[in-house]
């Protein structure tokens, strides 16, 4: 039964991504590359998430076999309920660590692992790791479909009340309520085009809907205006309550409250511990923060890792 609900899922991926149109091709051979990377192993089991706590243990990683190392013996722990939020300069290997949580690439054998609850999460079932996790990222692609397909999509047996109060929760019901045909309007490529701060509420609300015990946020760089930032911000961070979050942050309010806060630089942890610590350690994240302070700026600390030499 598992073993036909795979590869019938993995077509029903293809379907959705086929609706959309010749001009998604590439997306879709992006996906097939993804889903080829990993396969469930015999006899995987589902994932029993008990607490919700998140372990990468020893992590290496390559993108190809014997190619460029970009993540070099990783180790951290999201404890259940908590946040760790990722900063680093572009290309550090931040996004990577999100990609191998939601196993779109394995961590190779003998090359440490990733547990959730002490599960190999290459042990489990794809399905199941992918039902615990939540992730809203940078760039939301939606579906060629209606706003209601788009959210309901994280629970497919959601009512349109509950269809609605997660647009409500991430504040963009009455954006939706606004347009001619409301929940019903189609969007994507050829529908109603979305903004970037729009479409990252869409994926909020999609989120919210499916309600799992772990959230990956990967906050957007680009530049939304400061009263939307604002606004996601406080709307990430009212989903993640109570629950295990990796995030990789871009915004220091974000990184202010997180549990731990993991400086990666080349694949490595180049230091770690709360905001305040850091602070008080004189580092690379306390001079981080100084210039943004120098500079009077809010507006996050993504343009300032770019900055740093
Ligand atoms: P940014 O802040 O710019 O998003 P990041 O820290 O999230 O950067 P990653 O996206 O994790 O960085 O990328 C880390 C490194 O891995 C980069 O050098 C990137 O070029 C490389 N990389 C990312 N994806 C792939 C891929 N699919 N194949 C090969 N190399 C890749």
């Amino acid at each position: 039964m598992i073993q036909l609900y795979v590869p019938l899922n993995f077509l029903g991926v293809i379907y959705r991504e086929l609706k959309q149109g010749l001009a998604d091709l590439d997306k879709m051979f992006v996906l097939l590359e993804r889903e080829r990377e990993v396969a469930d192993a015999p006899g995987a089991r589902p994932l029993a998430v008990t607490q919700g706590r998140v372990r990468f243990e020893n992590v290496s990683f390559a993108y190809e076999s014997g190619g460029r190392p970009i993540l070099h013996d990783l180790s951290f722990e999201i404890p259940p309920g908590r946040t760790v939020a990722v900063v680093g300069p572009s290309g550090a290997g931040k996004s990577t660590l999100a990609r191998l949580l939601y196993r779109f690439y394995d961590v190779p054998a003998g090359a440490g692992r990733i547990t959730v609850d002490g599960q190999d999460i290459r042990e489990v079932t794809q399905a199941s790791l992918r039902a615990a996790i939540g992730i809203v990222p940078q760039d939301t692609v939606l579906f060629n479909d209606t706003v209601a397909y788009n959210i309901g999509y994280g629970r497919p047996s959601a009512t349109p009340a509950e269809i609605e109060g997660a647009a409500r929760s991430a504040h963009i019901h009455d954006f939706i309520a606004g347009t001619p045909q409301g929940y019903a309007t189609m969007v994507g490529e050829r529908g109603l085009k979305l903004s970037g701060g729009e479409k990252q509420r869409v994926a909020i609300a999609r989120t919210l809907l499916k309600n799992p015990p772990i959230l990956i946020f990967d906050e957007a760089t680009s530049a939304l205006d400061s009263a939307n930032e604002r606004a996601i911000q406080a709307e990430l961070q009212s989903a993640a309550r109570g629950k295990t979050a990796l995030v990789i942050a871009h915004r220091l309010s974000t990184v202010v409250d997180a549990h731990e806060i993991v400086v990666l630089e080349h694949g490595r942890v180049a230091e770690r511990g709360s905001h305040a610590a850091l602070l008080a350690h004189g580092g690379v994240y306390a001079r981080m923060w100084q210039l943004q302070h120098a500079q009077g700026g809010a507006e996050g600390v993504a343009a300032h890792w770019a900055q740093s030499p």
